[in-house]
């Protein structure tokens, strides 16, 4: 029989199981404890539990804790490691460090489902959700995992599109019984599911960051399907409703591309669209992917571009670009599949 994993378990799902193994439901605070505190790697390491129950514990749970298949160096100093992924497909989380700061980008996803045309994998399509042990998993088992200091959910896969198992994540992140993050160290991506985005706005307390790259629907639908299903000026609504002025922040993604979306018109058309909300945007540099015809904007342009949403009210500033090298920069990451990969 395979064992399941503790670790990407809450609180109530270690109380559901404490009953099971002859454990008063307080233990699956101590479990937590040595899952997501004290790291333990093995159940036999968790001492305070009676012998017996950890006995029954390890008959049908491992810790569940995978390391990387791989790691990739960057030459800035980024690493992209490899995963076990679902559905023959491997996943890949990014760690960035950056003066004090030390990110890890992680997936949610093996594939995409959304099709944006310049991201490498949504081109590789979709292979599965990842549970809430794959995502935990790429926090808790790099090497530098105890010197993080921030998450963003950036890596392969909407976040909002695999819902459950990322509000159970960040529930570990930040509860006090887990790893008792601030929320305000975590940000989730998403190109703005709108039922999922409210349900994450209202239930955590995480940084919100929009993928937006083009403020004309038409245009923005031919580069991001999802713009039909989920326009983007009903994510702005949404988006207005909540307070964004202090704790939480809203952040809008702008990749930009050669005569595409990088024009004065473009900023103008941004800052009537969300010149209202307390926000900031990123504006990032294209990666060019094989087979596609998009190319990234000149320095020159995106400087001016910036100015101009910077003249306007709006804080704009041009993310560095990091991991290039070992493919690993916004937009970059595919995995490794078992099947073979698309022809472009
Ligand atoms: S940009 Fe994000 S939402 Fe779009 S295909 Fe890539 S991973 Fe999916």
């Amino acid at each position: 029989m395979l064992k399941k994993p503790l670790i990407g378990l809450t609180l109530e799902q270690l109380r559901d199981i404490t009953d099971s193994v002859g454990l008063r439901p307080f233990a699956a605070k101590q479990i937590a404890s040595w899952l997501y505190v004290k790291r333990a790697k093995s159940i036999s390491m968790m001492t305070d539990l009676p012998k017996e129950a950890r006995q029954r514990l390890s008959d049908e749970y491992c810790i569940g804790l995978a390391e990387p298949k791989d790691a990739a160096v960057s030459a800035d100093g980024t690493v992209k490691y490899l995963f076990e992924g679902v559905g023959g497909r491997d996943i890949e989380a990014v760690y960035i460090p950056d003066g004090e700061r030390a990110t890890l980008c992680v997936s949610s996803q093996a594939g995409c489902k959304m099709n944006c045309r310049f991201c490498m994998t949504g081109r590789h399509g979709f292979n599965g959700n990842l549970t809430a042990n794959a995502i935990i998993n790429q926090v808790l088992s790099i090497p530098q995992s105890r010197s993080l200091t921030n998450i963003v959910f950036m890596g392969m896969g909407e976040p909002l599109d695999n819902l459950q198992p990322v509000l159970n994540a960040i529930e570990i992140l930040t509860a006090q019984w887990g790893l008792g993050w601030s929320p305000k160290r975590i940000t989730v991506s998403s190109i703005g599911k709108l039922k999922e985005l409210r349900t994450l706005l209202d239930t955590t307390k995480v940084h919100i960051a929009i993928s937006l790259h083009n403020p004309f629907p038409a245009e923005r639908a031919d580069i991001m399907p999802v713009e039909k299903a989920y326009p983007l000026r009903d994510v702005i609504s949404l988006l207005s409703n909540y307070d964004f002025s202090h704790q939480r922040r809203l952040s809008f993604e702008y990749i930009m591309w050669r005569d595409v979306n990088d024009s004065l018109r473009y900023a103008e058309a941004l800052v009537r669209l969300i010149g209202r909300l307390d926000c900031r945007v990123n504006l990032i540099r294209f990666h060019a992917i094989p087979g596609s015809s998009l190319l990234p904007s000149t320095t020159a342009a995106m400087e001016c571009f910036r100015d101009c949403l910077n003249d306007h009210g709006i804080t704009a500033t041009i993310r560095a670009s990091r991991g290039e090298d070992i493919m690993a920069a916004c937009g970059m990451l595919a995995g490794k599949s078992s099947q073979p990969e698309p022809a472009y």
